[in-house]
């Protein structure tokens, strides 16, 4: 059995869009795309008046490079969100199948289910946050297509044991498509499961430039999967989902200089992650901090409501995560720079900061 006849028969059978781009190659003058023929103000070379390339050849080649899998297994589009939501509508029939999701976890999986009226099977993480593989095994049943794991998870920071998810590949093969999302990986310890994608046709893995690679704003996420699914996900994507931008800037941020100076940051965050979880668990009203190999703690309160707002009448920031099953008492802090990372802790110790003094 192939993985692809998990996926909604009458996207396999579909006939996808074809765009100008897809049809044309080669030529010199291009009049088949309806474009103007003449570059916007401001251009500096970028060519913004021609449709991108749907799959830029450019950086599809860098960053199937960069993650270790071939070109045809990884499918680049606007951040890891519009990869979750193409799997879910590639998957999950509207009123009959379902996805499988361990809360706390990231709210857009069950959000896309939803919007793909997929039914959405909950098998919450155990008091400590790890997962329980048996639990999720059990909780299986024939209309779950896509099982999520994240790992480190948001909101709560733990990664999963690659053993964990090896199991699971293996005990979901022919049933589900098991779908790993490592956006947070790269400030782990952890190495990414990609390598196993060739071993499991059920296995797809989840990255972005959105957070270590500092692109949120340019929303570039990949999947990398099988490669009979990454065709199945193009046909059914955006024709043009890349603004030519955005390729420019993943390509520079990919570049050496790029890596160098993601690899200084990542190593920045990495060390004020351990110098905020002393600092915190050292304050009056700080209940837990919980271990972390993301680039955020999720902290317990005496009274997280309080600290929320003393943090935001100090004009920070920071995400209340308390409506989360097992985390009632927490919020959720991202690792800023050592200057507002400084200004957290002066507000939680009870001296104020002025604006602009940390
Ligand atoms: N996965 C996880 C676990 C996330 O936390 C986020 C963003 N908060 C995303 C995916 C989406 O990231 P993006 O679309 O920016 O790649």
């Amino acid at each position: 059995m192939s993985v692809l006849d998990l996926a909604r028969p009458e996207i396999r059978a579909m006939q996808p869009y074809s765009s100008a781009r897809m049809e044309a190659s080669g030529g010199e003058v291009f009049l088949n795309a309806n474009e103007s023929a003449w570059t916007p103000v401001g251009d500096d070379g970028l060519g913004c008046n021609r449709y991108p390339e749907p799959q830029p050849a450019a950086l599809v080649d860098t960053l199937a490079a960069f993650y270790g899998v071939r070109r045809e297994q990884l499918l680049v589009g606007r951040g890891s969100d519009e990869a979750i939501d193409l799997l879910v509508r590639a998957f999950c029939r509207a009123g009959r199948d379902a996805i499988l999701i361990q809360p706390p976890t990231f709210g857009m999986y069950a959000v896309c289910a939803r919007i793909q009226d997929a039914g959405v099977i909950e098998v919450p993480l155990a008091a400590d946050f790890t997962l329980d593989v048996d639990a999720v095994l059990a909780a299986l049943t024939p209309a779950v297509k896509l099982v999520f794991i994240c790992t480190p998870n948001n909101p709560s920071g733990q990664p999963v044991p690659r053993a964990d998810i090896e199991r699971l590949a293996r005990a979901l093969a022919g049933r589900a498509l098991l779908v790993v999302d490592e956006a947070y990986v790269e400030f782990g310890d952890a190495l990414s499961v990609a390598d196993l994608i060739d071993r499991h046709d059920n296995l797809a893995v989840l990255r972005t430039l959105s957070k270590a690679w500092a692109l949120a704003g340019a929303r570039i996420g990949s999947l990398l999967a099988n490669a009979g699914v990454v065709a199945l996900l193009r046909r059914i994507m955006a024709p043009y989902p890349l603004p030519l931008p955005c390729v420019d800037a993943a390509l520079l941020a990919l570049s050496g200089w790029g890596r160098a100076n993601a690899r200084e940051r990542i190593g920045i965050v990495r060390a004020e992650r351990a110098r905020m979880q002393v600092a915190l668990r050292r304050l009056a009203g700080v209940r837990e901090v919980l271990p972390s190999q993301a680039n955020f703690l999720a902290v317990r309160f005496d009274d997280a409501g309080a600290i929320y707002q003393r943090l935001l009448a100090a004009g920070i920031v920071v995400r209340d995560v308390r409506r989360y099953p097992n985390l009632a008492d927490a919020l959720r802090i991202t690792i800023g720079t050592p200057a507002e990372n400084d200004r957290v802790l002066a507000v939680l110790a009870g001296r104020g900061v002025a604006e602009g003094s940390a």
